[in-house]
């Protein structure tokens, strides 16, 4: 069991842990990450099935695929029937939520997601996870009014300029989502957030914050995936080179990078839902999603989307599981999690309230 001091979690700790590169020295890492994942949130690997409602946004972010300006993305609008069929799906196959993902797009009005989770409640027992960008107050409101548990808005990065340069607000709206996830959890939402690993801009100390700001927020659930560039956008062309900070601040955007922020996210965070990411599994389709799982992970999100627009929804080129059948994607993730020797969750899967069942694995970051 690892001593105290090398898991002394501040930003010097983290960041120490960050730039670790012996293997023998990081298996250390490894095994404590496993051991508080084990003792927190159990054996379990929750199923959370994603739909990707809409490939339409209104924003800028310099890094993602589906930005208004992109060129010659065949955009697709889910209607409510299909939204609910691929719920119904996900119901089907046993998974305990749905998460209803998109750009931001104001063509989803609040009155139609609203609907379609108060459909989902009825016709299901799924729990109900939004990922719709920053929307208004209002529909905020509605859509916990009609049942939705938990909302996904990843703060991306905790250095205010660099978010700024990266994810413009919109006119007139400046875009705060630390201010955004801290309301909606007023309103009773379940919040989770997270960010891309090897922005470019992104320093190891910037990393590391991030990951504290975890621990401050007492974040629900929590994303770490590697940055995935895209052609379509600024920072997957030569203007990244403007946005890198020297080689030595620079956080790469590679799989060991991302391992070590899982977890380390869940060293600060032990009872928090830790998705093994899909852009971890497109970055290393082998064996990326099982690493995670053995580095703090306890939930994968398998894709539900209609084949058709599956292919359409392009953050970044060669998304994991972009081209197989839900029922396909599945089968071959029940094998895999059950080879590293642990079970399917049944049921929604909400964070984890309960003390440390095993005090030992706990007793270094108490
Ligand atoms: N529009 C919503 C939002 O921004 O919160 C939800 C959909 S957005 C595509 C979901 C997440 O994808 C973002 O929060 C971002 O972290 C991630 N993402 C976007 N572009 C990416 C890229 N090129 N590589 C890896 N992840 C990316
Ligand atoms: Fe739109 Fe979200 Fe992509 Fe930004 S990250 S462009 S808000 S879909």
């Amino acid at each position: 069991m690892p001593s105290r001091p090398e898991f002394q979690l501040d930003q010097a700790g983290v960041k120490a842990w960050l730039l670790e590169q012996d293997p023998v020295v990081l298996r250390r890492l490894w095994s404590a990450a496993d051991a508080v994942r084990a003792a927190h949130v159990g054996d379990e690997v929750h199923l959370r099935g994603l739909i990707e409602v809409t490939s339409h946004c209104r924003r800028h972010c310099l890094y993602c695929g589906l930005r208004a300006p992109s060129e010659g993305l065949d955009r697709y609008r889910m209607n409510a029937d299909e939204m609910l069929d691929s719920a119904r799906e996900a119901s089907r196959l046993g998974y305990g939520s749905v998460v209803l993902q998109g750009g931001e797009d104001p063509g989803l009005t609040g009155a139609l997601i609203a609907e379609v989770i108060r459909a989902i409640r009825r016709d299901t027992r799924l729990a109900i996870t939004l990922s719709l960008g920053e929307r208004s107050e209002e529909d905020l409101l509605a859509w916990r009014k009609a049942g939705a548990d938990r909302y996904l808005l990843r703060f991306e990065t905790s250095d205010t300029d660099l978010y700024r340069r990266i994810h413009p607000s919109l006119p007139g709206i400046p875009s705060d989502r630390f201010a955004q996830l801290a309301r909606m959890r007023d309103m009773g939402y379940e919040i989770g957030t997270g960010v891309m690993v090897g922005i470019p801009g992104q320093t190891w100390d910037t990393l590391a914050s991030d990951i504290l700001r975890f621990r401050a927020f007492d974040m629900d659930m929590i994303g770490v995936g590697p940055f995935l560039p895209s052609p379509r956008t600024p920072l997957g062309g030569p203007d990244a080179a403007a946005f890198l900070a020297p080689p030595d601040h620079q956080v790469p955007p590679d799989e060991l990078t991302t391992l070590k922020a899982v977890a380390l996210t869940r060293l600060v965070c032990p009872e928090a839902n830790i998705p093994s990411t899909t852009a971890l599994a497109t970055l290393d389709p082998r064996q990326g999603r099982e690493l995670a799982l053995l580095r703090g992970a306890n939930v994968v999100m398998p894709n539900v989307t209609p084949l058709r627009y599956r292919v359409r929804y392009e953050i970044y080129p060669g998304k994991a599981c972009a081209s197989e059948t839900a029922a396909a994607c599945q089968n071959g993730l029940e094998g895999r999690i059950h080879a590293l020797g642990r079970r399917i969750a049944k049921g929604p899967g909400g964070r984890n309230k309960t003390q440390c069942k095993d005090l030992t694995a706990c007793d270094f970051h108490h």
